[in-house]
């Protein structure tokens, strides 16, 4: 057995150690060690098996192929950013002009460009704040608009987003009531009239972004809302910021806007696209209290969320959104052309997609993929990089819509890979 000081001086291991440090290569050297030992490989081969075993990088997290079908997965990071994106995350991941005018030489206000981005992006929005997510907007609003006041709402509205996250438990959290008012089916424009009174900080309208209500429904428009008084907030969550005509359904920035809602809340990382970031956008006074509040600090978000935020407003579409376009036909004839150079091991099959938690629900997007053995699931998660499908009447699913066209070739390889070692 190679000694593991012999091992960690190999020149490849010994570069390893520079990119990935130090105890990253010595696991890896461990772990081929034991492979040899339990005579899976010869002592020869130890440092090879240590140099695959390597991670590519550092951080703990592995880029995977998703051909889930399902555009915006929670569990796969939502969306992946742009190219674009990525690009201004490696440009602000230095030093960078965050909060410094290199004209004036002076200290400038943090996240000035991605602000005049996103203001530029919505006009009908008098001023725009970015936080963390989604969730911190509504924390914000909550905390600074309805602290020890009450914030009126739809029994229809009471949304849980995943994982346990039920949005009248976070605004509760913040020192205000909820007011429930309607059922869980209808809610009329009276039963938050008689709500609304002197405790009132706002209506809230949440989007129902993970189910719908459907048959003897009955909800209040922003507009009819807008008519009683109290600022209305509006959670459109998914971040379209003008209407998609794919998803006439789903709520958009603009519209809420133009319906009379005072303040908009939405993610950055579901259908807009881009790094998890909540975007607020709406009335100047209340933007203005929202920023100025001792807890935006804490709800602030880093350099690199900025620099890949505005790129995602400015840059070329992002992946999301060409997953979203992709044309039936093309995305059939990638399946074909997958399944031919598969041979007998694949079938070309038509499937459905979705949006996923970000949004949509209940919208099914046709599009193509190709069918093999159930078998190979864990194999080709356990692939390099990891290979995401979904299970369907007893055959794994590869679904093409949320795959990069020039990751077909990674599938390819992928299914032949582990085939072969079946
Ligand atoms: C996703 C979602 C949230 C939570 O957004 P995060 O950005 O994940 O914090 C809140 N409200 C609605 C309606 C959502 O769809």
């Amino acid at each position: 057995m190679p000694r593991t000081d012999v091992m960690l001086n190999d020149p490849r291991l010994a570069a390893a150690q520079k990119t990935l440090g130090r105890d990253l290569v010595k696991a890896a050297v461990v772990s081929a060690q034991q492979q040899v030992r339990e005579g899976f490989a010869d002592p020869d081969g130890a440092a090879d098996i240590a140099l695959a075993l390597l991670p590519a990088t550092a951080g703990g997290l592995k880029s995977v192929v998703n051909a889930t079908g399902v555009l915006v997965h929670t569990n796969l990071g939502r969306a992946p950013l742009s190219p674009a994106a990525v690009a201004a995350v490696t440009a602000a991941a230095g030093y960078t002009d965050v909060e410094f005018d290199l004209a004036g030489g002076q200290r400038a206000p943090r996240g000035r460009t991605v602000l005049a981005a996103l203001a530029q992006a919505v006009p009908e929005a008098q001023a725009v704040h970015v936080v963390n997510n989604n969730a911190a907007a509504l924390v914000l609003a909550a905390t600074v608009l309805a602290r020890g006041k009450e914030i009126v709402i739809s029994r229809g509205e009471l949304v849980e987003i995943g994982d346990g996250f039920r949005v009248p438990e976070l605004l509760e959290s913040t020192g205000c009531r909820l007011r429930e008012v309607g059922t869980t089916n209808r809610t009329a424009l009276r039963d938050y009239r008689n709500a609304c009174g002197q405790d009132t900080g706002f209506i809230l309208k949440v989007h129902p972004s993970n189910y719908r209500i459907e048959g003897f429904t009955c909800e209040v428009s922003i507009e009819e809302l807008a008519t009683i008084g109290p600022p209305v907030v509006a959670d459109i969550g998914s971040g379209l910021l003008r209407p998609e005509p794919l998803l006439p359904d789903e709520p958009d920035a603009a519209s809420a806007l133009l319906q009379g809602a005072a303040l908009v809340t939405a993610s950055g990382d579901k259908l807009l696209g881009g790094p998890q970031a909540g975007l607020l956008l709406g009335r100047e006074d209340l933007v203005a209290r929202l920023r100025r509040h001792p807890l935006a600090r804490a709800l602030r978000v880093d350099k690199l969320t900025l620099a890949a935020l505005e790129a995602t407003l400015r840059g070329p579409r992002p992946p999301v959104h060409r997953s979203l376009h992709a044309s039936v036909a093309e995305l059939r004839e990638r399946a074909e052309r997958l399944a031919r150079r598969l041979g007998g091991h694949a079938e070309a099959v038509p499937t459905i997609a979705r949006v996923g938690g970000g949004g949509a629900p209940g919208v099914e997007l046709p599009s193509a993929g190709i069918a093999v053995d159930e078998s190979l699931a864990l194999r080709l998660r356990s692939y390099d990089p990891p290979v995401i499908g979904r299970i369907t009447d007893g055959r794994l699913v590869l679904d093409l819509r949320a795959v990069e066209p020039g990751q077909d070739e990674i599938i390819a390889a992928a299914v032949e890979h582990v085939r072969t070692r079946a």
